[in-house]
């Protein structure tokens, strides 16, 4: 896999939180399109999409982030992986192993991980000796169907495999959460909320989120209805599982 180096790693996100992104580009190579290949397109980070789906592992992350959290007065409550980058790319141990090793470090700060992934979590993560903190772990999952995922996500995990990681950690007593984004509407794929939110009922959160990369979604006739609909569907399933 190959490696660059960057100047730095730890920086407070536009939508306000701390985050990492110890990874240039994603295998998974999303086609929604993927919002962090187009802000590296257009920063001139990256050249082709071709090359976005090649990944380059930070070599320095572990150095730098020790020394950005060494010099903050004020540390962060909670640092996110990641906005730009999967954490636990599928098919790239190299990148999972590099992740683990800073969660372990973020948390011997004192400091909480939040992960959002499109691939494997492992199982490790239950271990509260190597990572003590209250860290959440998250999937994107916005259908359960594999020719979706071939079309729209095609190097990321199968949802059962996504599914089933996701799941372990919840049954050793880690905090799970599932994002529903972006969800497609029925002219991109015709499917039903509920059975999604049956597969990920034993969740802690769930939270749902429109398709917004492209027009398609807009293009289907009555889409804020539908998406109107598809949230008051996500309330009244948290409403009945909180009874
Ligand atoms: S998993 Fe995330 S970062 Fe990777 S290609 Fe898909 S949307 Fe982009």
């Amino acid at each position: 896999m190959e490696e660059i180096n960057r100047k730095s790693l730890l920086y407070r996100s536009g939508l306000g939180f701390w985050c990492i992104n110890h990874v240039q580009g994603c295998s998974h190579g999303c086609k929604y399109p993927c919002y962090a290949w187009m802000m590296a397109h257009s920063h001139g980070r990256v050249g082709t999409y071709t090359e976005w789906c090649k990944p380059a592992l930070v070599a320095n992350a572990e150095t730098l982030l020790r020394k950005e959290l060494e010099r903050m007065k004020t540390k962060p409550g909670n640092i996110h992986l990641c906005l730009t980058t999967d954490p636990f790319m599928y098919g790239y141990p190299e990148v999972a192993s590099l992740t683990l090793r800073l969660i372990g470090l973020i948390n011997s700060y004192g400091i909480s991980c939040s992960t959002l992934t499109k691939g494997i979590m492992p199982v490790v993560l239950a271990d509260s000796i190597e990572y003590p903190e209250q860290n959440s772990y998250g999937i994107s999952l916005v259908s359960l169907s594999e020719e979706f995922r071939r079309k729209w996500e095609p190097g990321a995990a199968p949802y059962s495999e996504r599914i089933g990681a996701l799941r372990e950690l919840h049954d050793l007593g880690c905090s799970t959460l599932v994002h529903i984004e972006p969800y497609p509407t029925p002219n991109i794929i015709q499917q039903d909320l509920r059975e999604l939110l049956d597969a990920v009922d034993f969740a802690d959160e769930i939270w749902l989120g429109s398709w917004n990369y492209n027009n398609l979604a807009k293009q289907y006739p009555g889409h804020k209805e539908f998406y109107e609909e598809q949230s008051a569907i996500l309330s009244r399933f948290l409403a009945i599982r909180q009874r």
